[in-house]
Order: structure tokens, then C-alpha cells, then sequence
């Protein structure tokens, strides 16, 4: 995921997860065989919950180098259309994010996505939009002008939340956190319902993002319709693991 010379953005969301990321990152940085820098950046799409300077200060403190970025254009979408939903919303943020990104001459974007949202993402995608998708764990922008990565893939959330915790850092929860009866609330409540019995089903769910069957599947670019043996096929890769106390 990172490279030589790469300078990386991290996504500052202002929660648990991309704070773990920031830190996981700068540790790794003193230890990787590749040299690269890190920075950090927060899009303040008028969300959050509480101002955000605490966290400035911590970051400060603690003399990363953290940029803040009011976006004019997501704080007229909330005055215009304060019921927009998520998807106008990413829309937004992802357009600054490139901006933020570009003006700090970063090449990689590091978004703090944990297994858990993957395994939702996985889920959701499958359930609601008739896709069998998740996020991708490494890809490009548009024409390729910038890396974005997800490191925390195999990273479990009940780590980040304690992680975090034992930083003592502030934590700016976004209000629409607290939103009920979305989708995403009844996948996490799905989930944890499952979970009493089967602890370890994100595990088997990452696992089989990384282990797909399409010939048992429906889409018949992968069906061997004509019986003729032409479909590809590849060696499975070993299981990895969630990472999880
Ligand atoms: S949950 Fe809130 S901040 Fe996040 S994408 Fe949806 S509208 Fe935007």
C-alpha cells in the first residue's frame, strides 16, 4: 500500500478509527524499510457534534501536521437541503478531499475503514443495491493522481475504540452518528445480534471477500456456459485474519 517516497494524506474524520490510522502509520514510519511522510487533514462539512479545535490542539501537541478545511460548498448543501443523504454528502467530501490532498502535495490518501465497516459495506452493497461489492482496500482516483488506501482492513473496531481511548485524544463524533433507523444502524444491529453466537462472522466474511466462487455465482461473465472449460480460474489465497483482542 505505501511506497517509497510517498507523502500520505490521512483522513482525519475526527472518530476513533483515522485517529488509530494516524498513529498506526506514524509508528510504522519509524520502522518501514520505505521511507515516506505522513500528514493529516479534517473536512469540516458542518456535521460535527462539537468544534473540532481540541482535536487541533491535540494533533499540535503532539506536532503533527494537520490541516483543517472548511468546505464552503458541503455548508450551503446543509442549508439548502439539510435532509440530503449520504450519498450527495460523500460526493461533497470527496471533491475536497482531493483539493486538500492536492495543495498538500500528497500522492496517497489513507482513509481510516476498519474490517467492520467492510464487512457492512460487503453486506449493504449485497443487500440494497444488488452488487456483491465492498470497499476497496487499494485503489486510484480518476486518472490516477492519487493512491487510496484502507489499511485498516483487517482491524477490528473494537481495537480502534481502545486504541483511541488509551491515546487520551479528543474524539468529535459527527451528529449523524446518532441518526436512527438507517441502514447502516440495522446492518450494525444485524451483526451484533449474530455475533452472540457466531463471534467470528466478520472474520468468515472478510475472508470470503478474498475467496470468491463466481462459477457458483450468477453473472455469467463467469459461467462456463458452453461447457468448454475457458473460465479462469486462480489459487486461493490463504485466510487473513481480523486483527481482535
Ligand atoms: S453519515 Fe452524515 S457525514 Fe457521513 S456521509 Fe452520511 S450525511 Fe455525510
Amino acid at each position: 500500500m505505501i511506497r517509497d517516497g510517498d507523502r500520505v494524506a490521512v483522513a482525519l474524520s475526527g472518530g476513533k478509527d483515522s485517529l488509530t490510522l494516524l498513529e498506526a502509520l506514524l509508528m510504522l514510519q519509524k520502522r518501514a524499510p520505505v521511507d515516506f511522510s505522513v500528514c493529516a487533514f479534517t473536512v469540516e462539512q458542518g456535521k460535527f457534534k462539537r468544534p473540532i479545535d481540541p482535536l487541533g490542539e491535540y494533533l499540535k501537541q503532539r506536532g503533527i501536521d494537520w490541516t483543517c478545511y472548511r468546505d464552503g460548498p458541503s455548508f450551503r448543501l446543509l442549508e439548502e437541503q439539510p435532509t440530503h443523504g449520504c450519498d450527495l454528502c460523500s460526493r461533497f467530501r470527496r471533491r475536497a478531499v482531493y483539493e486538500i490532498a492536492r495543495g498538500l502535495r500528497a500522492n496517497v490518501i489513507a482513509f481510516g475503514h476498519t474490517a467492520d465497516d467492510f464487512c457492512e459495506s460487503f453486506l449493504r452493497n449485497a443487500m440494497f443495491t444488488g452488487r456483491v461489492s465492498a470497499l476497496p482496500a487499494i485503489t486510484y482516483s480518476r486518472a490516477k493522481e492519487f493512491r487510496l488506501i484502507r489499511p485498516l482492513v483487517f482491524v477490528g473496531e473494537n481495537i480502534t475504540s481502545r486504541f483511541a481511548e488509551s491515546l487520551g485524544a479528543p474524539i468529535i463524533p459527527c451528529a449523524c452518528s446518532e441518526r436512527t433507523g438507517t441502514v447502516r444502524k440495522s446492518i450494525r444491529s444485524l451483526f451484533s445480534d449474530i455475533e452472540k453466537d457466531y463471534p467470528h462472522l466478520k472474520e468468515s466474511l472478510l475472508s470470503a471477500m478474498g475467496n470468491l466462487e463466481p462459477e457458483r455465482l450468477l453473472d455469467t461473465r463467469y459461467l462456463d456456459l458452453d461447457g468448454s472449460g475457458s473460465k479462469s480460474t486462480s489459487e486461493v489465497e490463504p485466510l487473513l485474519p481480523i486483527l481482535s483482542d
